[in-house]
């Protein structure tokens, strides 16, 4: 009798799905920013030339997700389904396969996945990158990070857990004080936009649905620097702090935190932060698997692939690095490309073009050229900020209703553009998401 192995059944089924093919095939990593801006923009450029390539997304999970808004998931504004965008569309022009990718070979031209390996003949890495716990002690253990929809549904089932707790508790019961202690630690543009949101929830929940007094919830924000959103001008740095502190939140600059026990944070100068709710924003690192390519074989800086002008691997004409896995030096300006959402579409609208104007016999294109469009963030409600290319900035009210208009303009699908006006008209209403979900 044949013996089934699960694994080999799954290869099989993986071959036989996309048998090699006189098409050339070109294969995204990813289905995040850059990979997802380069399959649209790709499909856009070759036109009728599509039907000669064979295009295939490999993906964790078959949607993107819109990560500028998924603090407001954290803290009840939103729902999760309305930051998540599908990528599969009746009549698609390209394959999605859900996977996850365990290796890249560059040598033998495959990528090795959970369901098999596969061949391609171009391809795009834009497997973005991961929470970096900074080596510290504790910090994934103890603290939750915010990276994805998951994590802050987390986040958000913490908050609800702890004035569950909190609220039958004496008010003079020590453990009541650390309940009610909100502590996020990483001061960049991430830990701003969550500590102001927080601060928002934490406030209502006390007045509207838990007798607790706000004045006894406390949302403290670290961060490691001497100032807030290290990628922001000074003028925009202080702004953001001056907002934040005028809403009730303690900032503690130069807060260097050494490890994180269960409800308990260590930072180097001895003090200790007594706290059930540890969210964590000190930074990104490089994907696991872009780790795995050995160096010898992709040259990298600071663990990110490094790339050419036109953001080819360096020693490769067939892939290329886009997002957060890739290390870009504008041509122009001679600056590192920061790791961004704007960054990522931009690089793979430019791979798009490129790549597309091979294919049908352009010119090749100028190297690849980032336009900083500044930053922008909500720090809570009725209060924004945008530094446009450290020129201006503008701040309060005007800040929210920018950031409010731009993040929904970039939502690409009806039903989230809806689903997300309507989950703002409620918390305009002061109704926000209150149930657990865990
Ligand atoms: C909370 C938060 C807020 C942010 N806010 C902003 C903002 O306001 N503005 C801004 O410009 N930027 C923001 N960013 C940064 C922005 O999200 C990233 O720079 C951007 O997502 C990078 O795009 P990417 O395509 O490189 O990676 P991602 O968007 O992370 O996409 C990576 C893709 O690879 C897939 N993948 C990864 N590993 C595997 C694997 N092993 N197998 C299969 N699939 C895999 C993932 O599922 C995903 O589809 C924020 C980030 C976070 C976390």
């Amino acid at each position: 009798m044949e013996t089934i192995n699960f694994q080999q059944n799954e290869f099989y089924y993986l071959s036989k799905l996309l048998p090699k093919s006189y098409k050339k095939r070109i294969i995204v990593l990813g289905s995040g920013f850059a990979g997802i801006s380069f399959v649209k923009a790709f499909v856009k450029n070759i036109g009728s030339k599509l039907d000669d390539v064979e295009l295939v997304i490999l993906t964790r999970r078959v949607y993107l997700t819109f990560t500028p808004l998924i603090y407001q998931i954290a803290t009840g504004l939103l729902n999760e389904h309305h930051v998540l965008e599908p990528i599969r569309k009746r009549n698609s022009d390209y394959v999605i396969i859900e996977a996850e990718i365990e290796e890249i070979n560059l040598h033998d031209k495959k990528v090795i996945t959970s369901l098999g390996s596969i061949e391609y003949d171009y391809l795009i890495i834009a497997l973005g990158s991961v929470s970096n716990d900074l080596g510290i002690k504790g910090a994934f253990n103890y603290a939750i990070p915010l990276k994805s929809v998951q994590d802050a549904t987390k986040i958000r089932n913490k908050i609800i857990e702890s004035f569950e707790k909190a609220s039958i508790l004496k008010k003079d019961d020590i453990k009541r004080k650390s309940l009610l202690t909100f502590v996020i630690i990483g001061g960049g543009a991430t830990g701003v936009e969550l500590a102001g949101s927080i601060k928002d929830y934490v406030n209502l929940l006390c007045k509207r649905y838990y007798n607790v007094n706000s004045n006894e919830a406390k949302v403290v924000l670290l961060e490691a620097t001497d100032r807030l959103i290290y990628q922001a001008s000074e003028k925009a740095s202080k702004k953001c702090k001056q907002i934040l502190e005028k809403s009730g939140i303690e900032i503690i600059l130069n807060a260097k935190v050494i490890s994180i026990e269960k409800n308990k944070i260590l930072l180097s100068n001895g003090s200790v932060i007594s706290s059930d709710n540890i969210f964590w924003t000190a930074g990104i690192k490089v994907n696991p698997i872009i780790e795995k390519i050995p160096n010898e074989v992709a040259l990298k800086n600071k663990g990110r692939l490094v790339v050419d002008r036109n953001l080819k691997l360096i020693g490769y004409t067939d892939v290329f690095a886009i997002g957060d896995c890739a290390y870009i030096i504008d041509g122009e300006t001679g600056q590192i490309v920061p790791p961004m959402a704007s960054s990522a579409v931009q690089e793979g609208k430019y791979v798009a073009k490129y790549l597309a104007n091979y294919f049908i016999g352009k010119q090749e294109l100028n190297p690849f050229k980032f336009k900083d469009y500044g930053l922008m963030l909500s720090l809570g409600r009725f209060s924004g900020l945008v530094d446009f290319q450290n020129k201006f900035v503008i701040s309060g009210f005007l800040g929210w209703v920018l950031w409010r208009m731009v993040h929904l303009l970039k939502i690409s699908t009806i039903r989230n553009k809806l689903g997300i006006v309507f989950d703002w008209s409620m918390s305009l209403l002061k109704r926000r998401i209150i149930t657990r979900t865990d």
